[in-house]
């Protein structure tokens, strides 16, 4: 996939407004990487939210509505990233308990701007393509979040889990609705479920993190208690654990997704197969793992997309060198003094995790693509062009990425929206890219349509 250029909008794709009807794609090559079919000279008549019907061939004027040439174009299913963080904003003072610059800018203060450029990260997403995104947990306002999306036209559809049930605690993110509650029991674990339950969560989410005080063993009977009771209440459970025996022990004890890759160890056979016999789905987010070196570095490796509909603010404040040394937290003074030390952890993280992904690819573990993106450094919506180029570096074929982005995500999504997103299908949502190019070669896109409205691709950010 080589870098995009903006395209130059067609006339044809402004003269639709705002405002869902019917109307008709006419002549382009559709691509459904479920299946990884490729359509050529293909109409897809689109009826209010949804497609109506995909044929090939010469059709009847008549059944189109308002048609649209899209000859020499390709259209792909919008894409999904699983794994963001709506309470993020990705800027260098989002996570206090990472690197505290509160002396800086006070976490309220990033929280309140959070809360106030919802509509301006819901508008990225669009941008990108990026039609459908899973908000792997955060305060409970995250359910607002959800909500909001939900009446906005100009963003993606929203899947999200609430606070985070944690081995360990974040005392700088409690500012009363705080992202990550430390649970000490299997009862309190139970307890915190069914409260959480109370707000219809899609997914409940564990941070399985180990470390010396905290052993994989000592969490593990509240994992069990915690899966236990989200199946009690069918809610699926998504894990955050990153070494290979964390990852075990969450799929042994239940879990249904795993939100990030392996990153300690090689993935062996039985890992493989009991993520397959349990028809668990990984999400690899490779992006956020040189972000943070990165960013605290000062070697950021920002893609030209992301150069160019990330948030400027948000780039912006990731330039640690405007800020004055005395006020750096050790952890980035350390990286500003040795770079390359950084640099080295990343691709040792790389070295592992890159590999695990294409054997857990070839196996035929269902992988769906997402960023971490809120996460310092990861741009909401272009960081998915960052991890595709990963995907990419650790073997995957195009197909096979564009399909973990689209049917692959949307089994991670699930529920009622997941079984109606994904493809370009009779009776699916109408949430669509169209590209100048073969995706295969080249990402660039001339429009994307969320909920059978088209958005020219230029149209889209202010
Ligand atoms: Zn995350």
């Amino acid at each position: 996939m080589k870098t995009p250029f903006l395209f130059c909008l067609c006339a044809s794709f402004l003269a639709l407004g705002a405002r869902a009807e019917k109307f008709s794609l006419v002549g382009a090559t559709v691509i459904n990487p479920a299946d990884g079919k490729v359509t050529p000279n293909a109409t897809v008549v689109i009826n209010s939210d949804k497609i109506e019907r995909v044929s090939i061939g010469k059709q009847d004027a008549a059944s189109l509505g308002k048609q649209i040439d899209c000859s020499g174009k390709f259209i792909l299913p919008g894409y999904i990233d699983t794994h963001v963080h709506f309470f993020q904003s990705g800027d260098l003072f989002t996570r206090p308990d990472v690197a505290d610059l509160s002396s800086v800018r006070p976490y309220r203060e990033e929280v309140a701007w959070v809360k106030s450029h919802l509509d301006d990260v819901f508008a990225r997403y669009l941008r990108c393509g990026i039609t459908s995104v899973v908000d792997d947990g955060g305060p409970m306002w995250n359910f607002e979040v959800r909500k909001k999306a939900g009446a906005t036209a100009k963003a993606p559809r929203v899947a999200a889990a609430g606070p985070l049930l944690s081995s360990v605690s974040r005392e700088k993110l409690d500012l009363g609705d705080p992202p990550i509650v430390k649970i000490d029991s299997p009862e309190r674990a139970r307890q915190f479920v069914r409260k959480l339950a109370e707000q219809k969560p899609d997914f409940v989410k564990i941070w399985y993190i180990i470390d010396k005080d905290h052993p994989v063993e000592a969490f593990r009977p509240i994992a069990r208690a915690a899966i236990e009771e989200s199946h009690a209440c069918k809610i699926r459970v998504m894990v955050h654990a990153t070494e290979l025996e964390t990852a075990r022990a969450a799929v042994e004890e239940g879990a249904d997704i795993l939100v990030h890759s392996v990153i300690d160890k090689p993935v062996d056979d039985a890992f493989v197969k009991l993520l397959k016999d349990r028809g668990v789905i990984l999400c690899p987010t490779l992006v956020v793992f040189e972000r943070y070196g990165r960013t605290f570095s000062h070697h950021l490796n920002l893609t030209p997309e992301e150069n160019a509909w990330g948030n400027p603010e948000v780039i912006a404040s990731l330039d640690v060198t405007k800020i004055p040394s005395e006020k750096l937290p050790q952890r980035i003074r350390d990286a500003l003094a040795d770079p390359q030390a950084a640099l080295n952890r990343i691709g040792k993280t790389y070295a592992v995790a890159l590999p695990n992904l294409k054997k857990l690819e070839d196996a035929g573990v269902t992988i769906a693509a997402g960023t971490d993106a809120g996460n310092i450094g990861t741009l909401h919506g272009p960081a998915l062009f960052r991890e595709f180029q990963l995907m990419k570096q650790a073997g995957l074929s195009p197909m096979q990425i564009l399909q973990c982005a689209t049917a692959n995500a949307a089994k991670l999504f699930g529920g009622e929206t997941g079984a109606r997103i994904g493809k370009v299908e009779n009776g699916f949502f109408a949430d669509l890219v169209i590209l100048k190019a073969d995706p295969l070669q080249d990402i660039a896109h001339a429009a994307v349509i969320k909920s059978g409205v088209v958005y020219s691709a230029d149209s889209i950010l202010p």
